[in-house]
């Protein structure tokens, strides 16, 4: 998982077992812990659903 350093910004890899752990930037030596990123739930209204778009809209799979 890739995280930003909070102080600089810089990408940091973070692996998977130190997820929730202390993690140090390689850069400004900050360290900050690894929080899985927060998934932004996109609330749709039911009404919007009422016209179909995905017919030809495929981003491409998710289901893994
Ligand atoms: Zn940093």
């Amino acid at each position: 998982m890739i995280l930003e350093c909070p102080q600089c910004k810089t990408k940091v890899k973070i692996p998977d077992e130190a997820i929730e752990k202390k993690a140090r930037c390689p850069r400004c030596k900050t360290v900050f812990v690894a929080e899985a990123p927060v998934e932004v739930d996109v609330e749709v209204m039911e009404s919007e659903l009422e016209e179909p778009v995905s017919c030809g809209a495929n981003l491409g799979g998710t289901g893994d």
